[in-house]
């Protein structure tokens, strides 16, 4: 089983879907730990990659993601434009001219779009950030090697979950939040939640 070249247009269509009907919700995350913008961010970076879509139909899966990338870069303020925007623009590398990803293709792309999100941010894990969500992804991606690609795919969704609900007790290291010190303590973090969101999005658009 691989993931097809539709595949990718589907989940970037859905993670804009899931951004829009989820906006509010990543917001009053940001509300209590940073400055109440990043369902606003997402949702607007993500519907300008919505509008590319039917531009990007015909090109393959590193063109797609390398625009999403860019797209993202130049309509999201604050830190997750950039990171965001390096994660996509970095997963396109090893991609480029494909039309359709194994498990073992699909796990590279991810790992060097992760590879660039922490170059950038310099967070690591336990910082309680978006790097979180995506550790745990990595890792059961990892270990699923070689397995149907469906049964990854809900591993990751499963330990991404676990990931996201983990930053609740961290007290954050990187990013707006980390200003707050201690009382950063008790919140979602709202990077790892969209993460999270956004690779459920990839698992559904797999299965379609
Ligand atoms: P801003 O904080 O600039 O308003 P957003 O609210 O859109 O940007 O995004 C905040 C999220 O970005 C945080 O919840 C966190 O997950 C993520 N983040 C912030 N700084 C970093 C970093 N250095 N590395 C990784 N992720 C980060
Ligand atoms: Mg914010
Ligand atoms: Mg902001």
């Amino acid at each position: 089983m691989t993931i097809t070249k539709q595949q990718i247009l589907q989940w970037l269509e859905l993670s804009a879907e899931v951004f829009q009907a989820e906006q509010d919700f990543l917001t009053d995350l940001d509300r209590e730990i940073g400055d109440a913008d990043h369902g606003l961010n997402m949702n607007r970076g993500f519907q300008k990659v919505k509008d590319k879509l039917p531009s990007l139909a015909d090109k393959d899966i590193g063109t797609i993601l390398k625009t999403t990338g860019m797209t993202l870069l130049s309509s999201i303020g604050g830190a997750s434009g950039p990171l965001y925007g390096t994660f996509f623009i970095r997963s396109a590398s090893s991609v480029m001219a494909k039309e359709e990803l194994s498990l073992a293709e699909l796990t590279q792309m991810l790992q060097d779009g992760v590879d660039g999100i922490v170059q950038r941010g310099k967070a690591e894990v336990g910082d309680k950030t978006m790097v979180d969500t995506w550790d745990g992804i990595l890792a059961c991606l990892k270990e699923k090697q070689g397995t149907v690609m469906a049964d990854a795919l809900d591993c990751a969704v499963a330990e991404a979950e676990k990931a996201m609900k983990g930053t609740i007790p961290m007290q954050a290291k990187k990013g707006r939040a980390s200003y707050l010190g201690e009382r950063s303590i008790g919140h979602q973090d709202p990077g790892a939640t969209s993460t999270y969101l956004m690779f459920s999005a990839l698992r559904n658009a797999s299965v379609q």
